[in-house]
């Protein structure tokens, strides 16, 4: 098990014809003019065309909880003072697309954050960022552009809750980051208590590409159901390790060669463990529907002959600590779930007790933190029952622990 201060770089690629990575060869950045010779200037159209463009193609948050943008467009108010909050506090450990996408295309993201700021007469942009090769990259685009006047960069903590964009919100309001509960919405009370259009880094790349494509254009790429393209970060056993551009509706077998029943974590650390990926592409829809939902963008697979059981307690203890202790059932209920989860890496264990303390945390907290980590742990009793009745039958499967996901110091 990895523990870090930092993120790991890792490699990043298109999988196909590349959209919010086109032009990207390597880890630098675009510059301004390389990146207008493939992008243009931004394309800056009205509320209504950004509204039924949004609609079209059906354009779904690249951050965990997939929210339609049409939806937050028009929960927008259609005057009075509002501001544009691009998140890129990822806070998620295994997933690194964001902060490659701030760090390699910063331009794109300032892009799409300007058209939905023209499109909503909005005052200003905040992009929020803690990484700092991708504040560094941002600050350099800045400088370099002649329209990035009324757009600040904000330094966030770093932290999984703390990435949560209510958490970000209370952040940059109050210097606490901890989010502020579920009814607490950004187009309701953001920055400075003034309506926010907030959402996630690639999101805003998605924007960009899409005001300028149009929405036929932005729909010749993906599925019918989810035009475009996604990001996703490939760990472990993949067909290649790092953040990859993925048309929607590729299927997780062509991310994933070889091994069809090995256990797969799709989504990230609030994910879900499968058993098998016959049938399963990227598109948020039919994920969700198929109970596990693409979240961060993470698509992992632990290395064949390691112990994934290890990990997951691993993992899991981790998931527990991020808790930031202002909700009873999270505070003390992860911590519990976790020691069910070490349980069963040590041959013994309960699912019904497991399952009844999940079911007692679920919903109950300011923050989805406590289903998304019950979710993680719940989904991988049933993907590795096979490895938990080697554990029961054995004390343990004698195999070395997976590690393929890093787990930072809490920080916040
Ligand atoms: S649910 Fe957990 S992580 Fe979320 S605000 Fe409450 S204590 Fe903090």
């Amino acid at each position: 098990m990895t523990v870090t201060d930092s993120p790991t770089t890792a490699p990043f690629r298109p999988l196909g014809s590349p959209r919010v990575l086109a032009g990207i060869s390597a880890g630098r950045a675009l510059t301004w003019a390389e990146h207008r010779a493939i992008h243009g200037t931004p394309a800056l159209r009205a509320r209504a065309w950004l509204t039924d463009a949004a609609r079209a193609v059906n354009l779904l948050g690249r951050g965990g909880a997939s929210f339609p943008v049409v939806v937050k467009i028009e929960a927008m108010p259609l005057g009075g003072p509002m501001t544009v909050l691009v998140n890129g506090s990822e806070g998620e450990p295994a997933s690194y697309k964001d902060r490659a996408l701030m760090t390699v295309a910063p331009h794109l993201v300032i892009d799409g954050a300007l058209v939905m700021a023209h499109a909503l007469c909005a005052s200003g942009v905040t992009i929020a960022v803690h990484d700092h090769l991708a504040h560094a990259a941002l600050t350099r685009a800045l400088a370099e552009r002649p329209d990035a006047g009324t757009v600040v960069l904000a330094h966030t903590r770093t932290g999984f809750v703390a990435g949560e964009i209510r958490a970000v919100v209370t952040g940059l309001n109050t210097g606490l980051a901890r989010p502020g509960g579920r009814r607490e919405l950004p187009h309701d009370h953001g920055l400075a208590g003034r309506p926010s259009f907030a959402s996630n880094v690639e999101t805003f790349a998605q924007i960009a590409v899409l005001a300028r494509l149009g929405p036929a254009g932005y729909a010749s790429t993906g599925s019918r159901d989810e035009p475009g393209t996604s990001l996703v970060t490939l760990v472990g056993d993949v067909v290649q390790p790092g953040v990859l551009e993925v048309a929607n509706g590729t299927p997780l077998a062509d991310l994933l060669p070889g091994r069809p029943d090995a256990p797969v974590l799709v989504g990230g650390f609030h994910g879900t463990w499968v058993r098998s990926t016959a049938g399963l592409t990227i598109d948020r829809a039919a994920l969700r529907a198929s109970g596990s939902p693409l979240g961060a963008g993470v698509i992992a697979r632990p290395l064949a002959g390691t112990c994934v059981l290890a990990e997951v307690a691993a993992v899991s203890h981790w998931l527990a600590d991020q808790s930031a202790g202002q909700c009873g059932p999270c505070f003390f209920g992860l911590p519990a779930l976790a020691d069910d989860v070490r349980a069963f890496a040590a041959g013994r264990g309960s699912d019904a007790q497991l399952l009844r303390r999940a079911g007692q945390v679920r919903g109950r907290g300011a923050c989805a933190h406590p289903d998304g980590a019950a979710q993680f742990m719940t989904s991988a009793i049933g993907a590795l029952a096979d490895d938990i009745a080697v554990h029961r039958a054995h004390g343990s499967c004698g195999r070395p622990p997976s590690s393929i996901f890093p787990l930072p110091r809490r920080t916040s």
